[in-house]
C-alpha cells in the first residue's frame, strides 16, 4: 500500500475523518506532509509540490522564511510559555496600530475564530444588543454565531446550519447577501436591536469574491449613520493585501477589526484590535470577559513581529511583485479556458485568485455555489498529478507567496493547462 493511503487509514482509526480540519479531506485520501520550504511542500512518499495553499494565505513569504525562523530560534531557547505580560507584546501591538490607523489598542489571541469571537462580544456589549449580522458566505471560524451560511468547509460539505449549534443563538445572526447594499439596508431598517455587522471586505471563503464598487463605502456609511459597530474581519486579508489591510486598500476605517493568517507567517496567533472606547470595555478593567492561556506567548508573538518588521521593508516590492504575478497568471489562465471554450470565471486580486467552471460572473454565494464543483474537484487532482498543490475546494482561494519564481508560475500554468484539458472532456 502506498504511505499516505496507509497514513491515512491508521490516522481514521484515532482522528475522526482523519484530520483535524474539515477542509484537508479530499477524495480518497490526503497527501500526510513530510517537510515545507519555501515555495514548496512534501509529502511522505517525497513527492514534492509547489504550494499554493499556503497555510490558506497566512504565508505570506512561504514556508521558512529565514528571517523569521532565526527570530523564533532566539526566543525558543528563552523559553516557550510565560503567561505574564511581555515587552514584546506591546512592540506588536504597536506595529499593528501603526500598520493600521482605524486601531487605538489590539489585544492578541491564538485563532481567527477567537478574534471573532471576540469581536461580536465587543459590539455587543458595547451597543448592549444582540443580533449581529453577516454576509452569506462569509466564514468567520467555527463557533455558533457565525456558523450560519459560512463558506469554507462548512459550505464545501454543505453545512447551513451546524448540528449542535442552537437556534437560539443563530436566530440572533442575521444574513445578508453579499455585495447587495439594499438587502443590508432593509435587513437595518426591519430589525432595531442590531449589535454590529461583520464582514470580509474580500470574500475569500467562497472561492474568491471581490467587493463591488462602492459595497464596503456603502457599508461603512449606512453602519456610521446607525450607530452599528462595523468589524472587517481581516483574518485573511490583514498584511496579504496591504501591510493596512483591505481597509488600507480601500482606504475604508472599520471600528473593529480581526486579523490572523498572515499576521506571523505561520504561527499560532491573532488579533482583535480598534477604537479605544471599544476595546477599553475588555476585562479586567471592562465588563467584556475574553482570556486565554496561550495568548501573547513569546513564540507566537516573536513571529509576529518578525513579520510585520519584513513586510514593512519589502512593502514596496513585494506586494506590487505579486500583484504582477497574479495579474500575468490569472490574464493567462483565463487566455487558456478562453481558448478552449470552456465556460469559466477567474476572480483576482493581489496574491489571490480562484477559477470557477461557470458562465456567470461570480459576486456573492449563490453564484458560487452554482459554478461545477465536480469540474473544480478534476482540476484540482490533476494538478496535483503534477505537483500543484491548490486548497482541495472550490470555495477555498489560491494563494501566491514572496517565495513562488516565476519559473513555479510558469510550470503551474502547464499544469492548469493539463487540468482545463480534462475539464472539457
Ligand atoms: C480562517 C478564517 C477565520 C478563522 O480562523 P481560524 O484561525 O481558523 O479560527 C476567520 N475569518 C476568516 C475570514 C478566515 O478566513
Amino acid at each position: 500500500m502506498l504511505k499516505n493511503s496507509k497514513l491515512f487509514s491508521d490516522a481514521k482509526k484515532v482522528i475522526p475523518s482523519g484530520v483535524n480540519s474539515p477542509v484537508r479531506y479530499f477524495e480518497p485520501y490526503p497527501f500526510f506532509t513530510k517537510k515545507a520550504n519555501g515555495a514548496y511542500i512534501w509529502d511522505e512518499e517525497n513527492n514534492r509540490y509547489i504550494d499554493f495553499c499556503n497555510g490558506y494565505g497566512a504565508l505570506l513569504f512561504g514556508h521558512t522564511r529565514k528571517e523569521i525562523i532565526d527570530s523564533v530560534s532566539k526566543q525558543l531557547s528563552r523559553g516557550t510559555l510565560y503567561c505574564t505580560p511581555t515587552e514584546g507584546e506591546t512592540e506588536l501591538s504597536k506595529l499593528i496600530t501603526q500598520n493600521f490607523p482605524s486601531i487605538d489598542k489590539v489585544r492578541i489571541m491564538n485563532t481567527g475564530g477567537e478574534a471573532t469571537m471576540t469581536a461580536i462580544r465587543l459590539a455587543r456589549g458595547f451597543t448592549k444588543k444582540k443580533k449581529i449580522i453577516k454576509f452569506e458566505g462569509c466564514y468567520h471560524g467555527a463557533h455558533d454565531a457565525v456558523l450560519v451560511k459560512a463558506g469554507s468547509g462548512s459550505a464545501h460539505n454543505g453545512i447551513s446550519v451546524s448540528d449542535g449549534g442552537l437556534d437560539e443563538v443563530s436566530k440572533n445572526t442575521l444574513v445578508v447577501q453579499y455585495n447587495n447594499i439594499e438587502d443590508f439596508q432593509n435587513t437595518i431598517k426591519k430589525h432595531k436591536d442590531i449589535a454590529g455587522v461583520i464582514v470580509e471586505p474580500i470574500l475569500a471563503n467562497m472561492g474568491l469574491i471581490l467587493p463591488e464598487k462602492n459595497f464596503l463605502l456603502d457599508l461603512r456609511k449606512i453602519t456610521q449613520e446607525n450607530n452599528i459597530p462595523l468589524i472587517f474581519d481581516e483574518v485573511v486579508t490583514g498584511f496579504r493585501v496591504s501591510p493596512g489591510g483591505a481597509q488600507e486598500y480601500f482606504g475604508i476605517k472599520p471600528d473593529l477589526t480581526t486579523m490572523a493568517k498572515a499576521l506571523s507567517n505561520g504561527f499560532t496567533i491573532s488579533a482583535v484590535g480598534g477604537k479605544k472606547e471599544i476595546m477599553n470595555l475588555l476585562s479586567p478593567e471592562g465588563k467584556v470577559y475574553q482570556a486565554g492561556t496561550f495568548s501573547g506567548n513569546p513564540v507566537s508573538v516573536t513571529a509576529a513581529i518578525a513579520s510585520i518588521k519584513l513586510i514593512n521593508k519589502l512593502k514596496n516590492k513585494l506586494y506590487s511583485k505579486l500583484e504582477k504575478f497574479n495579474l500575468l497568471f490569472s490574464t493567462a489562465l483565463d487566455d487558456i479556458a478562453t481558448d478552449m471554450n470552456i465556460p469559466h470565471q477567474i476572480n483576482f486580486t493581489a496574491s489571490m485568485f480562484q477559477i470557477f467552471f461557470t458562465d456567470k460572473p461570480v459576486t456573492n454565494y449563490e453564484t458560487s455555489k452554482m459554478a461545477d464543483a465536480k469540474k473544480f474537484m478534476k482540476l484540482f487532482r490533476t494538478l496535483l498529478q503534477k505537483g500543484i498543490f491548490i486548497p482541495p475546494s472550490q470555495f477555498e482561494v489560491v494563494f501566491m507567496s514572496d517565495a513562488h519564481t516565476q519559473n513555479d508560475l510558469n510550470k503551474t500554468l502547464d499544469a492548469f493547462y493539463d487540468g482545463l484539458k480534462l475539464v472539457k472532456r
